[in-house]
Formats: structure tokens, sequence, C-alpha cells
């Protein structure tokens, strides 16, 4: 990936964090994105560029917002890799979901692949290479109760991304969807103990029977795995795959 530019949107934690490591390790030039500008956020940028000896830089940009979507895009000059990896999640019956919950939920798990994707098209047009990588879930494809803006938005970016890959299927660009189950995140993890104690429960007993109950492997995915993944289709290797979704469920969506 040297020579190549990726800019990932949330990605000072979690999965988003574990796919620019992957993607500078590999080579690329990448710039890191949240909401928040404070100084661990570029420190996030500058351990990268140091521990792999690329560029790196971080662009504070709400994702909620469809103008900041698109400056975030303009500020880094455009990139040839765009992940669509901000997103967050409220859990409630549908007809107790906060409106406000719901609008965000929307704006930032799937409007803001809207916004940046259709920013950043110019400027892989116009190098004659590109891909967009949208970090859907498991829930693109399935739903769980209680989890219908989460639910909807990611079943809207698997939409949009067979969209994308259609309007530019006879150009060098390919777009597509990746469905992780349960991913080992710092949030995921904080979670542990509250759900040990209130199931009375072992780490392990509470991780495979309780957290992973529809994850048939009963383990979870990995950061470095997600990493790994975009990282496979941003290779040459992925170039005739576009518009399609690749789970990384442990079989979650073969059940
Ligand atoms: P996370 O909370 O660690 O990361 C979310 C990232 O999005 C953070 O960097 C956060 O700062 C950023 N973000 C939130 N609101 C933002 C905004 N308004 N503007 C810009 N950035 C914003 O969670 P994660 O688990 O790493 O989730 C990353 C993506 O993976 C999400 O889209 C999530 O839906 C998806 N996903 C996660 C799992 C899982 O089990 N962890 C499973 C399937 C899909």
């Amino acid at each position: 990936m040297k020579g190549k530019s990726a800019i990932i949107t949330g990605s000072n934690s979690g999965i988003g964090l574990g796919v620019a490591r992957e993607l500078a390790r590999v080579g690329a030039d990448v710039v890191l994105n949240s909401f928040t500008d404070r100084d661990e956020d570029h420190a996030l940028a500058a351990e990268i560029a140091a521990e792999f000896g690329v560029n790196a830089r971080y662009i504070a940009a709400d994702m909620s917002q469809g103008d900041q979507c698109r400056r975030l895009i303009e500020e880094a000059g455009g990139c040839d890799v765009l992940v669509n990896n901000a997103g967050i999640q409220h859990v409630a019956p549908i007809d107790e979901f906060p409106t406000e919950k719901w609008d965000a939920i929307i704006a930032i798990n799937m409007n803001s692949a809207f916004h940046t994707t259709a920013a950043a098209l110019p400027h892989m047009r116009q190098r004659g290479w590109g891909r967009v990588i949208n970090i859907a879930s498991a829930h693109g494809l399935t739903a769980s109760p209680y989890k219908a803006a989460y639910v909807a938005a990611k079943h809207g970016v698997v939409g949009m991304t067979k969209t994308v890959a259609l309007e530019t299927a006879e150009e060098p660009i390919t777009c597509n969807a990746i469905c992780p189950g349960y991913v080992l995140t710092p949030l995921v993890e904080a979670q542990i103990p509250d759900t040990m104690e209130k199931y009375n429960m072992g780490r392990e007993e509470v991780i495979k029977k309780v957290m992973l109950e529809r994850q048939p492997s009963r383990e979870f995915a990995t950061v470095e795995q997600l990493g790994g993944t975009v990282a496979f289709l941003a290779s040459d290797a992925a170039a005739q795959i576009t518009g399609t979704t690749i789970s990384v469920d442990g079989g979650w969506t073969a059940l």
C-alpha cells in the first residue's frame, strides 16, 4: 500500500484504530478522525507515523454533520482508500426510542457514508483508483430487537454499498461492506465486568454464554482481523470484488 492514502472515519478507538494501524503497517499513509480535537487524538497519529514510518495525521470532524464529513475529505486532499467506520449504538424498544438517538444513529452510521463517499469519489476518479470500504455489521444483514435505528442504518449502508459499486463498476474503483459480528473493542471489554456481576458468572462464561450467544464460534472477532479484511479489500487481489459484503462474524449469519 506504499504511496496510497487512507481516511478512516471514527478511528481514535476500536475497529477504526485497528484498521488505521493495519493499513499503516502495510505502508499506507493514514488520516485518523473523530469528533474530538484533543492532544491524545493527534498523539495517536504521531505514534502510528513513528511506528510504521508512514505519514499519519488526525483531522477532527463530526460525522453527524454532512458538511463536516465533506470537509474531512477535502482537508485530507482526498484519498485512495475510504473506510467509513464511525458508528454509535442505542438500545430501546421502537415505541420508546428517543427521536434524537434515532437521528444521531442514522446520521453517523449511515448518512456520513453518503457524504464522505460523494466527496471522495471525484478524487479517486482523478487518481484512477479507489476503494470504498464500509464497516457495516451483522446487523446490516439480520436484526435484533431494540436496535431499530442501528439495524436500519446498517441495512442502509449495505444497500448504498451495492449502488456505489454499480455506479463505479466500469472504473478501477470498488465499494464493499464488511459485516462484523461481536468484536472485542475497549467498549465491549468495558461491559464484561458489569455483565459478570449481573449474571453472577465468570469472565469466560459471560463471554461465551451471554455476549457471544449468537456467534457460533463463541469467539470475538478482533480489530486486527478487521484490519486484515480491510487491507485485503484494498489490495489488487480484491479488484473484482465489488458490491458485496464480507462477514467477519464467527458464523452468526449462517444460522
Ligand atoms: P468504538 O466506540 O470503539 O468506535 C467508534 C468510533 O466512532 C470512535 O472512534 C468514535 O470516536 C467515533 N465516533 C462516534 N461518533 C462520532 C462522530 N459523531 N463523528 C466522528 N466519529 C465518531 O466502537 P467500534 O466497536 O470500534 O465500532 C466501529 C464501527 O464498527 C461502528 O460503525 C460499529 O457499528 C461497527 N461494528 C462494531 C461491532 C463490535 O462488536 N464492536 C460489531 C459490528 C459493527
